[in-house]
């Protein structure tokens, strides 16, 4: 089923740490950065080294991204005229959800700390809070 965002699973090639402090954010050899969002209770990828990148300001105790990250999945990304999505698939599938869910996830990442704009589907939207820390 070909929904929305592609949801890529990174090896952790690379674990860069600073100091004694727990990364907030795992940098991988490709240029992507992801971090663990305790909105979407999933990881978001930043792509740094491409032609469209997000600027990092590559401190990864407090990592700050520009610009804002924007994450659509589902209906979100095309509205719900294409057809199938997780909603509808967890509506015909009561039995067997699947674990992901329609959503926008819209932030700005500043000094380790993730403010959730109002536009976010899930209940942290509004607020700002700290990164989790990468085990
Ligand atoms: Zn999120
Ligand atoms: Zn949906």
């Amino acid at each position: 089923m070909a929904l929305g965002i592609a949801r890529v699973r990174y090896v952790y090639e690379s674990i860069q740490r600073g100091g004694d402090s727990l990364a907030k954010v795992l940098v991988h050899s490709d240029g992507a950065v992801t971090f663990e969002c305790p909105g979407c209770g999933e990881r978001h990828a930043i792509n740094t080294n491409q032609k469209h990148r997000w600027a990092f300001n590559g401190d990864v105790d407090k990592p700050t991204f520009s610009p804002s990250l924007l994450v659509k999945s589902g209906h979100y990304v095309n509205g719900r005229t294409e057809g199938e999505c997780w909603c509808t698939y967890n509506e015909k599938h009561p039995d067997k959800p699947a674990p992901f869910k329609c959503y926008i996830c819209h932030s700005f990442v500043t000094d380790g700390k993730i403010q959730f704009l109002s536009d976010c589907t899930h209940p942290l939207a509004g607020q700002t809070v700290e990164m989790l820390d990468e085990e």
